[in-house]
């Protein structure tokens, strides 16, 4: 993709994205586009900053400390939205200024652990196997609230909010009842007060579906392929 084309896809995404948020009757300006940039080089990445994507979101660790000693993230903050195993979370820790991904209560201790080693604070979210899948990690919609329970114990994190992958679907209509969950366990938990716990996001919405997530709550998206085209994978 040309610079030209990103500007004009990240163009695209932001109106779709205000006019979901005004359709839902919320302001466009909270919620945020994360530019998923797993197999985008340096260069890309640096045009979607220019084209005013709000954060950058990495999958891998390695992928992202090679693009990151490039710099190419200077100018936006650095997420990681990826399967995070635990002997790489020192790396990660500090670096990213949210961990979207955390998908299980040994992986949220690592990160305590961790930041607490380093004296900060790392914030995180933590991921829900919204559809049930086999197939993905994540917390199960009656883990949460036990899970917060414990993460308010743990001073090092702080949980800022939900993120979920429902199951690929044809259509993003599909996706809306497990967005709808989504919303309702993110409001259910928002009214409970928690040491260390703020929920102040809800991500999910990738390329096929973020208008719907916007619809349906979310005031952060994740995409990569609405942005940069397809990812070539050979
Ligand atoms: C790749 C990825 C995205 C973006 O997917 P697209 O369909 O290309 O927009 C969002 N979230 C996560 C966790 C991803 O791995």
């Amino acid at each position: 993709m040309t610079e030209e084309q990103i500007q004009k896809n990240v163009e695209h995404v932001k109106t779709e994205i205000a006019k979901a948020a005004s359709e839902a009757g919320r302001d466009p300006a909270e919620i945020l586009l994360v530019a998923a940039t797993k197999m985008n080089d340096a260069d890309s990445v640096r045009a979607a900053i220019r084209a005013g994507v709000d954060v950058c979101g990495e999958n891998r660790v390695q992928e992202m400390l090679e693009k990151n000693a490039l710099g190419a993230y200077e100018g936006a903050p650095l997420h990681f939205i990826g399967h995070l195993q635990k002997n790489k979370v020192r790396q990660v820790v500090g670096l990213c200024t949210l961990i979207h991904s955390v998908d299980s209560l040994s992986l949220l201790r690592e990160i305590s652990k961790t930041a607490e080693k380093r004296g900060i604070t790392q914030d995180v979210l933590l991921e829900v196997n919204i559809g049930g899948e086999e197939s993905k990690s994540g917390f199960s919609p009656e883990e949460i609230e036990p899970a917060l329970e414990e993460a308010a114990k743990m001073t090092a994190v702080r949980v800022r909010g939900l993120m979920a992958i429902p199951p690929i679907c044809e259509k993003p209509e599909e996706n809306r009842p497990f967005f709808l969950k989504m919303q309702k366990l993110f409001v259910d938990n928002c009214g409970k007060k928690y040491d260390n716990i703020s929920m102040d996001f809800l991500s999910m919405g990738m390329s096929g579906d973020y208008a719907e997530a916007v619809r349906c709550g979310a005031n952060m998206v994740r995409v990569g392929t609405g942005i940069f085209g397809p990812r070539n994978y050979t």
